[in-house]
């Protein structure tokens, strides 16, 4: 058996290889190595993929978040609605630019955003709603526009984790994930679904202002060649990390199909099992699986990963600490307690190797592996 990783970047790419090395090599051999042909036949391919009519390279996921929220004349203050359950990204970009994030709790089966605590959250100086579509499947997005048109409040996607997702509207219609409310982000971290082979990011809008804004925002607030407007950074994805984007973006859905196939099996391993909550599947959105991620029920978690461990099985907590208890971000508006959703899953997730090169027998040995720590 091929040795277990959370994430088999090398066995992906050995299966590419060809197509990966040429995109590259033809990078280096033209040296237009920022901005050049392979960053704009990527930021095409992902328009007519989304289905939107911008996108926005950027360095980053972090990046297009905090991008997002420059492009829209927000005052410090101003407060941001978010979830306390997530990566630290989301809530890092709002405190940098001294804007409020105001947490809310998510729903305890599909561990995304609950619209009814956003609601609730809703006061005179709300201005931005950030759903996080969680480990591959997106927030109740119809709830939260409606929210936010009765407010008037902008609706930043962070699609980090969900790129390739299918939204289905009430009436049956589909849209990408992260391209429903007005601005959406993501990442290309090499461990996201749509990796490249060091940082890259992109934001997504059909809004033209909000486009032409944020294309300033990334180029140091330049609307004439030295001639700044605007306060900007410097955020941009380079041609070589474009090149293993345009590879990766052909074998996106084919990515997606190797990890819903790879869920598949974990869940029914565990169906049964009273010790185990399998991931619940939100019937508003198609599922890629970034993560595969369990509650234990009355298990010693600590213990049951350190049994995987011991056999040679990486598995995460995807996370620890619920945002309002993240030393960095103590607020005397939050404790302990505020949050009991979130704190719960923070003390009983754990996440499964999931990726798409999951081969069978290594599928049987990590089921049988959890089963015989639950079931001596
Ligand atoms: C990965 C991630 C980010 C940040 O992306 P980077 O490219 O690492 O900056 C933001 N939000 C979520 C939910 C993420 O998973």
């Amino acid at each position: 058996m091929k040795k277990l990783q959370m994430v088999d970047l090398r066995s992906q790419y050995l299966n590419i290889k060809t197509e990966i090395d040429k995109g590259i090599q033809e990078i280096i051999d033209s040296c237009a190595f920022i901005n050049g042909p392979a960053v704009q036949t990527f930021q095409k391919s992902l328009e007519q993929y989304l289905g939107i009519k911008h996108v926005i390279p950027c360095a980053n996921g972090t990046d297009a978040l905090q991008v997002s929220m420059m492009a829209l004349n927000l005052k410090p203050g101003d407060e941001v609605i978010t979830t306390s359950f997530t990566f630290i990204a989301t809530a890092e970009v709002i405190a940098l630019l001294q804007l409020t994030p105001v947490l809310v709790d998510v729903d305890p089966s599909t561990f995304n955003i609950d619209p009814q605590a956003i609601q609730r959250a809703i006061t005179p100086k709300t201005r931005v709603i950030v759903p996080v579509h969680l480990f591959g499947q997106a927030a109740p997005m119809e709830e939260i526009m409606e929210i936010a048109r009765k407010h008037n409040l902008y609706v930043i996607e962070d699609n980090c984790q969900a790129i390739g997702s299918d939204y289905i509207f009430d009436d049956g219609t589909m849209k990408k994930a992260g391209t429903i409310g007005h601005i959406g982000c993501t990442s290309f971290f090499p461990s996201k679904n749509l990796g490249c082979y060091g940082d890259g990011g992109a934001i997504f809008t059909n809004d033209d202002d909000l486009a032409k804004q944020m294309r300033v925002v990334v180029n140091h607030g330049m609307t004439v060649r030295y001639y700044h407007d605007y306060i900007g950074v410097n955020s941009r994805l380079d041609s070589i990390q474009a090149a293993v984007l345009n590879v990766k973006l052909s074998h996106l859905d084919e990515y997606a199909a190797k990890r819903r196939a790879a869920a598949d099996f974990y869940d029914q391993a565990f169906a049964i099992n009273p010790k185990l909550i399998t991931p619940a599947r939100y019937a508003k959105s198609t599922h890629v699986f970034h993560q595969y991620t369990l509650v234990a029920k009355e298990t010693d978690r600590k213990a049951l990963i350190e049994h995987l461990t011991d056999k040679g099985i990486p598995a995460m907590i995807y996370y620890p600490v619920p945002l309002h208890m993240q030393k960095a971000y103590l607020d005397p508006r939050y404790k302990p307690g505020d949050f009991p959703v979130t704190e719960h899953l923070c003390e009983t997730v754990f996440s499964l190797p999931m990726h798409t090169e999951l081969e069978q027998d290594q599928l049987e040995f990590i089921t049988s592996s959890v089963l015989e720590f639950l079931n001596p």
